[in-house]
């Protein structure tokens, strides 16, 4: 098994250089992956989470850093580093807890949150072949990867889900301290693109093996960032699968005023006429009680559920 050491990390576009030994860089890792939980997650688009649902794999802190965050118990809110729940550390206790979930669930994990861990993602997936474990493997990103990652990970991801929040790079700066998000995704989902393609191919059991779903957030008073989101996609290829979720409610105290409420249907119905007029087709978009649906609980073992609609 490789043994993975970062002396000035440039793991993620932040490149902040710390060491991850003794130091903590702006994502709170340290060279030691560690994760929150391992969970049966049924609440992912249906080609990757099945009847019985996806082997999710959170891991703890996470490069972004968002305001908003809806999984702020384990993202390691810069504030509150201390109180991140962490419940596998090292590449060997992940590897077991992989093997003790998956037999329960479709054969496909998602490593959830991975970017700052990138480096180890090659171990852990080595770690469950030496073990006969076989799982389709969705890299599940907040969308800031640099390519140099993602093509080291091509040989080991099935199928990238990433997040594209921003268009707008004041929005990108004020929620989540990355100007440069913007350009960064697109960059990325390009890299994605080139090693996958638009389709998304599925087994006799409906399951995808390849390919990628992009999901965007769209986020209350931030119509205009969401239709340019769509825009940049849909200039990659109308083809691409997108999720446009719903689901957004405020997750802590304190945000700004306009993150202090869920989305409204007159915004959400917005952004899915712009994604439907830009000749974007394949994708699924949610209820608004989504926001109830998709609450993450993380003191719970197994905590999602969701509906969501086919867009074609
Ligand atoms: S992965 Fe973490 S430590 Fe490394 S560059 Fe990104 S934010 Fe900094």
């Amino acid at each position: 098994m490789r043994i993975f050491a970062v002396m000035k990390c440039s793991t993620c576009p932040r490149g902040c250089s710390a060491n991850r030994i003794d130091s903590m860089g702006f994502c709170g890792a340290s060279n030691i992956p560690e994760v929150a939980t391992i969970c049966i997650h049924k609440g992912e688009e249906p080609p990757i989470c099945g009847k019985k649902g996806i082997t999710n794999v959170f891991f703890a802190y996470c490069n972004l850093q968002c305001i908003y965050c809806q999984n702020h118990e384990i993202s390691g809110l810069k504030d509150s580093h201390s109180g991140t729940i962490v419940r596998f550390r090292g590449v060997d206790q992940i590897v077991e807890g992989i093997s003790q979930v998956l037999p329960q669930t479709e054969n496909i994990v998602g490593f959830v949150t991975p970017s700052h861990y990138a480096g180890h993602i090659p171990a852990i997936v080595e770690g469950l072949h030496a073990r006969g474990l076989f799982p389709t493997i969705v890299y599940n990103t907040g969308g800031y990867d640099t390519v140099a990652s993602l093509q080291a990970l091509a040989p080991y991801v099935d199928i990238y889900l990433p997040d594209i929040k921003y268009s707008d790079a004041e929005i990108a700066s004020r929620y989540s301290c990355a100007p440069d998000y913007p350009a960064i995704s697109l960059k990325a989902l390009r890299e994605m693109y080139n090693q996958k393609g638009s389709s998304l191919p599925t087994d006799e059991n409906d399951l995808a093996f390849r390919g990628i779903i992009i999901r965007h957030l769209v986020l209350p008073g931030q119509v205009q960032n969401s239709l340019k989101v769509l825009e940049s996609i849909a200039d990659i290829s109308t083809n691409l699968h997108v999720a446009l979720m719903a689901q957004y409610f405020p997750p802590r105290p304190n945000l700004p005023d306009e993150l202090n409420r869920t989305l409204t249907a007159e915004e959400y119905q917005q952004v899915t006429n712009h994604f439907y007029a830009l000749g974007l087709h394949r994708g699924w978009v949610q209820e608004l009680s989504a926001t109830e649906c998709y609450r993450p609980d993380f003191s719970q073992k197994e905590s999602f559920e969701k509906n969501a609609h086919p867009t074609e």
